[in-house]
């Protein structure tokens, strides 16, 4: 079984699909950590993360075993993460990665932005998680705040927006649901309703006759 849970930054979906993979006994894919990884390795070697030639090598030069979770977990990573993703040869090399992760005869649950609609379109379930503007805001800025780092509110809301144009108008692979994910709305749900949802829609889909 493979569950596609995609969406934008901090709409619940990691916690989701962390949940949701811990309930069904399957690994689990943050895809956006692959992005986070190459926009911070870019960041490092000096390079504009925008900059294709930089952006691929730090894409092909990528250990999935050696990803520094405290460091990809920055404002400027996910910045930096959002314009190597609008790069097609960085998403030829991590869509490779994704797509071996997937093939596990034992399933998986990937989370990210184009899983329902590129890496994974034969996907048992597919989830798409969103939430307004303001409370993915105040969710993230928790988050960021609880690890030190000091931004305020009013620039993280501009950068998520930035980031959420970038994410659903670049030609290759952009942020939209699959034509056939359930849509789920957390703005006004608990993390425990939210992953109730959730494992709701997947429970139902898995009673489908043929899934
Ligand atoms: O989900 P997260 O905020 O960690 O993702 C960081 C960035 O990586 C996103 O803004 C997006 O640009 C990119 N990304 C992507 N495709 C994915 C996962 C993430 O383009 N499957």
């Amino acid at each position: 079984m493979i569950i596609a849970v995609d969406g934008p930054t901090a709409s619940g979906k990691g916690t989701i699909a962390a949940r949701l993979a811990a309930h069904y006994g399957l690994k689990r894919l943050d895809t956006g950590a692959l992005y986070r990884a190459v926009g911070l390795a870019a960041l490092d070697a000096g390079a504009d993360p925008a900059d294709e030639n930089a952006a691929v090598a730090a894409a092909e030069a990528l250990d999935l075993g050696a990803i520094d979770e405290a460091r990809i977990r920055t404002s400027a990573a996910g910045v930096a993460a959002s314009h190597v993703a609008a790069i097609p040869a960085v998403r030829a090399v991590l869509r490779r990665a994704q797509r071996a992760f997937a093939a596990d005869p034992k399933g998986a649950v990937l989370d990210g932005r184009d899983i329902g609609t590129v890496i994974c379109p034969d996907a048992t379930v597919k989830l798409f998680v969103t939430a307004s503007l303001p409370v993915r805001t105040q969710r993230r800025l928790a988050e960021l705040r609880a690890r030190g780092e000091q931004i305020s509110y009013a620039d993280l809301e501009r950068q998520i927006a930035d980031r959420d144009a970038r994410d659903m108008n670049r030609k290759d692979s952009p942020l939209r649901p699959a034509s056939d994910a359930h849509l789920l709305d957390t703005t006004d749900l608990s993390i425990e309703a939210a992953v109730e949802a959730a494992r709701r829609i997947v429970d139902t889909a898995l009673a489908q006759p043929g899934a």
